[in-house]
């Protein structure tokens, strides 16, 4: 029986693993194995909310092992440290704690699906990488969190003020940047801190180009600025930051923006363990892979979603986004239980548009028509439940219409009886 081997449980590949595990592991056509470093899968999209802690990723994080059991295939929890494309085999850090032997695994591999995301790109900014916090896991999204409440704690103390600086206007900056201003409010509600949130917390996104969220048309990206300030945000568009310190963001011009935290957002690249596997990769360490969303040069491997370079012949480079890992995912599951030897179809990318958040009840971005291909804006509450429903979508693909109605009555309750924030 082949052995399907993917690698990284994100937005991408754990619902490749399911589709597979549902088709190809459940009729014993092939042996179908999740390999990730965590134990549980967290949707990258909501770690915003962690890090303003309306989200506690205990109760949205799903279990890798459960998720193998009812659908399957099997997970192996490890770090993939390197790739043996002689032998077909994938070596993986030794396990922690108790019962290890501290020996490296190997697994091998007849087919290997590589879905290992991406990671900031610092751009070599001097001081980012050490001063700067990111949005890459969930344990970032906590540490994020912490160093806000205790830095407001301390300056309710000493009655000084707490500077946030975010560095990127993109959706991962303006998102972060709404439910932060929304969170300080209640937790100032709650009695966390002793500051008042509108004269003591200044929260600033810093962007280089002339709009936010370049993604968007001018139009939105001013909406958006519009609907930041009123939060009482300040935005700061062309702006390049040149420098990071322990307390500041300095910008080319000199300027100093002081900031007790600093999230930087400003972009993504592949990580690096991609370089080393001696596939062809791009400037930002994306593995390079044709129409079919194979390696340029290893028709036994297959990248997709961030860590991969498509370029689309209509669209061009498909940018990493869960939309594309999502279509890439599926697209994989369909060629992937192909008999071998029948020719491979070629990936397509629609892009249905793309939607940002700006807080609990709205949202801003633009909606495209798969048949049409016409685009319409949108905005305010209608675009916040569509950006909800962005996540359901991603929770049917993994758990089916039942299993997601009762979630989403959970949460609904769940929402009517905590507090809005985490507290502590
Ligand atoms: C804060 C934030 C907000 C975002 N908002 C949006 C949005 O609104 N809309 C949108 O379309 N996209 C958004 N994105 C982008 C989206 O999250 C990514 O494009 C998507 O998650 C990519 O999916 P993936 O499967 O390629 O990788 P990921 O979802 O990042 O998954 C990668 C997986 O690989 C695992 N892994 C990595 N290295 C190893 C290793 N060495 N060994 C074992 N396992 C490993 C990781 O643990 C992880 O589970 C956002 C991203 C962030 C960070």
């Amino acid at each position: 029986m082949e052995t399907i081997v993917i690698v990284g449980g994100g937005a991408g590949g754990l619902e490749l693993a399911t589709r597979l595990g549902d088709t190809l592991g459940s009729a014993k056509r092939a042996r179908v194995v999740l390999v990730d470093r965590s134990h549980g899968h967290f949707w990258k999209p909501l770690l915003h909310t962690v890090a303003s802690g309306k989200c506690d990723p205990q109760v949205v994080e799903l279990a890798f092992p459960a998720q193998a059991l009812e659908h399957d295939f099997e997970f192996v929890q490890g770090e993939v440290l390197c790739l043996d494309r002689a032998h077909q085999t994938i070596t993986l850090a030794p396990r922690h704690g108790k019962g290890s032997d501290g020996a490296c695994r190997t697994i091998a591999y007849d087919k290997l699906v590589l879905a290992l995301g991406s990671v900031t790109n610092f751009y070599n900014v001097p001081g980012a990488a050490g001063h700067a916090l990111t949005l890459d896991s969930v344990a970032d999204a906590e540490a994020f969190r912490r160093r806000f409440n205790e830095a407001c704690i301390k300056a309710g103390e000493q009655g000084t003020q707490v500077d946030v600086a975010i560095i990127g206007g993109g959706a991962t900056g303006v998102e972060l940047a709404a439910e932060l201003s929304t969170s300080a409010r209640a937790l100032a509600a709650y009695k966390v801190h002793a500051l008042d949130p509108d004269r003591d917390i200044r929260i600033s996104v810093i962007e280089r180009g002339q709009y936010l969220l370049p993604q968007l048309h001018p139009q939105q990206s001013q909406r958006a600025a519009r609907h930041l300030r009123s939060l009482g945000i300040e935005v700061l568009t062309g702006t390049t930051v040149a420098e990071v310190t322990q307390d500041a963001v300095i910008d080319a011009t000199g300027a100093v923006h002081r900031a007790d935290l600093t999230l930087w957002a400003a972009g993504v690249e592949a990580p690096q363990l991609c370089a080393t596997f001696g596939l062809q990769v791009n400037h930002l360490k994306q593995i390079v892979v044709d129409a079919s969303l194979c390696s340029a040069n290893d028709s036994q491997i297959y990248a997709f979603g961030d860590c991969a370079s498509y370029t689309c012949p209509v669209k061009g480079a498909a940018p990493p986004r869960a939309q594309v890992a999502h279509q890439q995912a599926m697209f994989l599951a369909e060629l992937l239980t192909r008999r071998n030897g029948t020719p491979r179809p070629h990936f397509r990318y629609h892009d249905y548009g793309s939607l940002v958040s700006l807080g609990p009840q709205s949202a801003v971005g633009v909606l495209t028509g798969a048949v049409t291909g016409k685009s319409v804006r949108v905005g305010g509450a209608v675009a916040g439940l569509l950006y909800r429903l962005m996540y359901q979508k991603h929770m049917l693909s993994l758990h089916g219409t039942l299993r997601v109605a009762t979630q989403a009555l959970a949460d609904w309750l769940r929402a009517r009886i905590l507090p809005p924030v985490k507290l502590h």
